[in-house]
């Protein structure tokens, strides 16, 4: 799985964002803004071989 983009609703404004993913990344929080309103938004990446990832707005 190499350079996955995962996509996920923003917790702020609802809009479909998507994050590129590496390897090295599993199971890591990321912080990334919304491509459409700019707020910070944490991202728990899956970890090896799972697929569910949590997204919370970051500050909570
Ligand atoms: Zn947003």
């Amino acid at each position: 799985m190499l350079n996955d983009a995962l996509e996920f609703a923003c917790p702020w404004c609802g809009e479909i964002n998507q994050v590129e993913t590496e390897p090295g990344d599993a199971g890591q929080w990321v912080i990334q803004d919304c491509q459409v309103c700019c707020s910070p938004i944490e991202i728990r990446l899956p970890g090896p071989g799972q697929d569910e990832f949590t997204v919370r707005a970051e500050g909570n």
